[in-house]
């Protein structure tokens, strides 16, 4: 089968991926399923991948094949599988999980102790075939095309995790910022739309962003490149500030608006990464806000998703590419290019 390939971290994305025939993933545990690969998502953590920058975190033996935000169809079932077969359409949340550790039975997946993250670990979905396993995939209805939905599988499910924890401590009349609406920003941003009465103020860099923003229910947009982001939410919130923000950005320009604009005991979730943390300690201590990490979302937060989905209330903005113009999509999101997701179809 082809398979688009990292042999080597670089930061030209013109030579990301190299499109390779390799044999197609063999079942080797009794729950595992290989899902024939419809969509999979061009995340901006493939970037970073490439990039080199998952290397102190996990262990990548090269070459991989990328890819962690897939849909399709169960093409193969390991001999304990009894909750899809054959033929049917499913999207993938993007870890393989042990389910017997105490975070795994405490309903907890990303944290197993036992991980295996296809695209960041193993071989992901910008392939004909992935290999993956029954908790980690969530039936779809007949009627949902997987290439419409795959982003879900790790743009929306991280966006409505951040967009959850946000939401816990949103109420009427509060306000809540979302800064970077893109592949993951434009699903969060109607997360919260969908699950909390919050006005929501969106932020990003492109005009084409915030256009976005205002038809998927933004109350007002802030364009950070002309514009003073403190002075809007401070004028915006009557001084109060935000009581949420969720940064799909990650840099250190979005994160040092956290001590301006989150409101005392809010929240300023980190999503986007790259970047780092600079503030003082004291700017914590003064309004006591917190900077709370995001990583993906657990199985269960996938099935919220896709019923939010059937209800109408989380649209996507695709555009879609052919595995040989993998390079071309990492070039244009790197450059900012992409408006919504772009999905491979391989
Ligand atoms: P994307 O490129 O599709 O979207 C980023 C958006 O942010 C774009 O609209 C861009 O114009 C905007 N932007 C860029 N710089 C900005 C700035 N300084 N201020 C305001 N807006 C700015 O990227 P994506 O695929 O949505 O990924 C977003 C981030 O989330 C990446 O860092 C990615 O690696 C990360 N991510 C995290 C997780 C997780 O589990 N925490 C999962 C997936 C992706
Ligand atoms: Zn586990």
């Amino acid at each position: 089968m082809q398979a688009a390939r990292l042999h080597a971290y670089t930061d030209d994305m013109s030579e990301a991926l190299r499109i390779d025939e390799i044999d197609r993933p063999e079942i080797t545990r009794s729950d595992g399923i290989v899902v024939e690969v419809q969509g999979a998502g061009w995340c901006q953590t493939d970037n970073h991948i490439v990039e080199g920058m998952w290397t102190d975190y996990v262990e990548q033996t090269l070459p991989m094949t990328l890819g962690h935000e897939n849909a399709g169809v169960v093409a193969e079932t390991g001999p304990e599988v009894h909750t899809v077969s054959e033929g049917d359409q499913v999207i993938c949340h993007p870890v393989m999980t042990c389910g017997t550790c105490r975070p795994c039975r405490l309903g907890e997946d990303m944290y197993c102790e036992n991980l295996d993250f296809p695209g960041l670990t193993t071989d992901g979905g910008f392939a004909e075939y992935l290999l993956t396993s029954e908790r980690a995939v969530i039936p779809l209805p007949d009627d949902v095309d997987p290439i419409d939905i795959a982003p879900h599988a790790d743009a929306g499910i991280t966006a409505y995790h951040a967009s959850k924890k946000a939401v816990a401590e949103l109420n009427p009349g509060d306000t809540a910022v979302v800064i970077g609406v893109g592949g993951l920003g434009h699903i969060g941003l109607q997360c919260l739309r969908a699950d909390s009465a919050a006005d929501i103020v969106a932020v990003d860099v492109k005009d084409a962003a915030l256009d976005l923003a205002e038809d998927l229910g933004a109350d007002y947009t802030v364009n950070s490149a002309t514009d003073d982001v403190a002075a809007e939410i401070a004028d915006y919130t009557d001084e109060v500030g935000a009581q949420q923000v969720v940064d799909f950005v990650g840099r250190d320009d979005t994160t040092a608006l956290a001590p301006d604009i989150v409101a005392a005991g809010g929240d300023h979730h980190i999503v986007g990464y790259g970047g780092h943390i600079h503030e003082p300690s004291q700017s914590l201590v003064d309004g006591e806000f917190s900077y709370r990490g995001t990583l993906v979302g657990k199985y269960s937060e996938l099935q919220e998703l896709v019923a939010l989905v059937e209800r109408g209330d989380v649209d996507l903005l695709t555009s879609r590419y052919t595995l040989d113009q993998i390079n071309e999509v990492a070039e244009r999101l790197e450059h900012g290019e992409i408006e919504g997701r772009a999905v491979i179809t391989p």
